[in-house]
């Protein structure tokens, strides 16, 4: 956790314990061309440069079927964030909105989302426009996009 972001006048710091384990999985990591934050886009474009899912090997298996969606959601970890801000100020300029009413990566728990167009897969890694972080980035899951997905399961009675 990197908590080096300086806190701008009127922002508000939490006072908190380690973060206790989640448990989360990381399954492989997000190559993207911003090594800097300072050129990474705030939220990714579908006209955007291709970046890559590269999954862990043993995940490869798990793409199957993906290839039919057009549009995919991507969860990661933005790991170079800080995580005791909240209320920010995102302009500096001492103004503050809370943190649950932010797209920022400064929350506690930095989980950064994404709906980006597939481009194609490529054995275990997954070619995708859309994407808003850093090279490197812990990649924590995939999944359709919700608008174009039929549940594959029997519907629940009385539910959908
Ligand atoms: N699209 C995601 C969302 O809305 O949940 C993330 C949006 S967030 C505003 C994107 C910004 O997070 C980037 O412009 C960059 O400044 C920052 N960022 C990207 N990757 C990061 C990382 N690995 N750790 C910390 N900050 C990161």
């Amino acid at each position: 956790m990197s908590e080096d972001k300086p806190v701008r006048p009127n922002e508000r710091v939490a006072a908190l314990r380690p973060a206790a384990d989640a448990s989360l999985r990381f399954i492989g990591e997000i190559r993207t061309p911003w090594s800097d934050r300072a050129l990474c886009p705030r939220q990714g474009s579908h006209d955007g440069p291709d970046c890559r899912l590269v999954l862990d090997p043993i995940w490869q298996p798990a793409l199957e079927g993906l290839i039919d969606y057009p549009l995919i959601e991507v969860l990661y970890w933005l790991d170079r964030s800080r995580r005791d801000l909240i209320v920010q100020s995102p302009k500096g300029d001492g103004r503050i909105i809370g943190t649950f009413a932010l797209r920022s990566p400064v929350r506690p728990n930095p989980i950064g989302t994404s709906i980006v167009r597939l481009m194609c897969i490529e054995g275990r890694e997954v070619i995708v426009r859309g994407m808003d972080c850093l090279d490197g980035t812990p990649l924590l899951d995939i999944k359709p996009d919700r608008r174009s997905f039929t549940p594959k399961a029997p519907p629940k009675p009385g539910v959908d």
